[in-house]
């Protein structure tokens, strides 16, 4: 039998143990020995990361295991700030949220698949989402439409968008519009027009490719911050001139603040060549989205580590191309500004992705074949401090 005196001393020296237990794990999750690739920090490097109520607290190498509850062994692999994907589509039920943070995509945008009409359910959907759902609001109050939702101009109602982003301040972040000629007809400059309009202050998100307009055109009605989205769209109206150089309009539109997004999707919205003549003139993206739709999960689009794995294939230094999923995505986007980056104290978002080396077959929207060297596929994801 212990005396009353042996027990509580007993049960002191437990609750003890425990304690020094809780102050050893100091970190939630520990990232270990990874590759460490944060474009913001021109960081490099084969490093730890460590991370505590959900925001990253260091990134420094040799890391005792010991200081934290979950170890993630990332030798070998590369560590990114978690994704962003600026142009997706999830409204429906075939594509969810969730299926594309398997992918790493912490963040994303989805690009106008609601207007004012519709807009309540797919804020429902991102709320629901266990990673970061904002949304652009398609200056057409159905959304997008399969037959076009700009056939007739009155779809587009300014008041109507007004509204619907003052009610969902917090998960609209900017306007969609697609303006190719099989949407809107002649009418893509007013249409435009019309999501300037509605957006104020907030960026717009332009489809571009295959509109009745010359992008020059185009262009000119753009306020910095605005985003044209499937710039390496075939003709009719590309990013290139005659001779195949990039337009000069096109550089002056960069210069000053207009961003340029790959958008992939299924048609119409990135052939080879063009994305060829556009890069070869140095006509690089400033971000890579999928455009991604459930059907696109299996056709052409897959995931968006596959998308930028298609512009390693094409020369795009891999910082950069991490860069364009992480930083440069967040930049685009007020909601996310403190995203897309490693730094101490940002919230804890992080992609564990394997380079995997071998010969990888690579589609466009006209399902022309290239054979890249290198693929990324995400292994791991961590989503406000928290292992998925
Ligand atoms: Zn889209």
């Amino acid at each position: 039998m212990f005396t009353r005196r042996e027990f509580l001393a007993g049960l002191g020296a437990a609750s003890a143990i425990g304690a020094r237990r809780v102050r050893a794990a100091r970190y939630d999750v520990l990232i270990k020995g990874g590759r460490v690739i944060d474009p913001g920090q021109r960081l490099d490097r084969v490093t730890d990361v460590a991370i505590q109520g959900g925001r990253i607290r260091a990134v420094q190498p040799a890391i005792a295991i010991g200081e934290a509850a979950d170890v993630v062994d990332a030798s070998g692999k590369l560590v990114t700030p978690g994704w962003i994907d600026l142009h997706v589509h999830v409204g429906a039920p075939d594509l969810t949220p969730a299926t594309l943070l398997h992918d790493g995509v912490t963040s994303m945008v989805d690009g106008g698949s609601a207007g004012a009409d519709n807009i309540d359910a797919l804020v429902g959907v991102a709320r629901a989402a266990p990673n970061r759902v904002r949304i652009l609001l398609n200056i057409a109050r159905t959304g997008v439409t399969g037959p076009g939702e700009l056939k007739d101009m009155a779809a587009a109602d300014v008041d109507a968008a007004r509204r619907a982003i003052a009610r969902h301040r917090e998960w609209i972040v900017g306007v969609k519009v697609r303006l190719s000629e099989s949407v809107c007809g002649d009418q893509d400059l007013e249409a435009l027009r019309r999501a300037r309009q509605a957006a104020g202050p907030l960026p717009v998100m332009l489809h571009v490719g295959q509109t009745f307009s010359p992008l020059q055109k185009i262009l000119e009605l753009l306020e910095p911050g605005d985003i044209v989205t499937h710039p390496y769209s075939p003709p009719p109206h590309t990013v290139l001139d005659d001779n195949g150089r990039v337009l000069p309009e096109v550089r002056a539109a960069r210069r000053r603040g207009i961003r340029f997004d790959v958008g992939n999707g299924r048609n119409g919205h990135i052939t080879w060549p063009i994305v060829d003549a556009a890069t070869r003139d140095g006509f690089w993206p400033d971000t890579i989205s999928s455009d991604i739709t459930g059907p696109g999960r299996t056709f052409r689009v897959f995931d968006l580590p596959t998308v930028v794995s298609k512009f390693l294939m094409l020369g795009m230094p891999l910082d950069q191309a991490m860069a364009s999923v992480t930083t440069h995505a967040a930049a685009a986007v007020r909601a996310f500004k403190d995203l897309g980056t490693l730094r101490p104290g940002a919230p804890a978002d992080v992609a564990i992705l394997e380079l995997k080396n071998g010969e990888f077959e690579f589609v466009d929207n006209v399902d022309a074949k290239r054979t890249g060297r290198v693929k990324l596929a995400t292994t791991a994801v961590v989503m406000n401090g928290k292992r998925m």
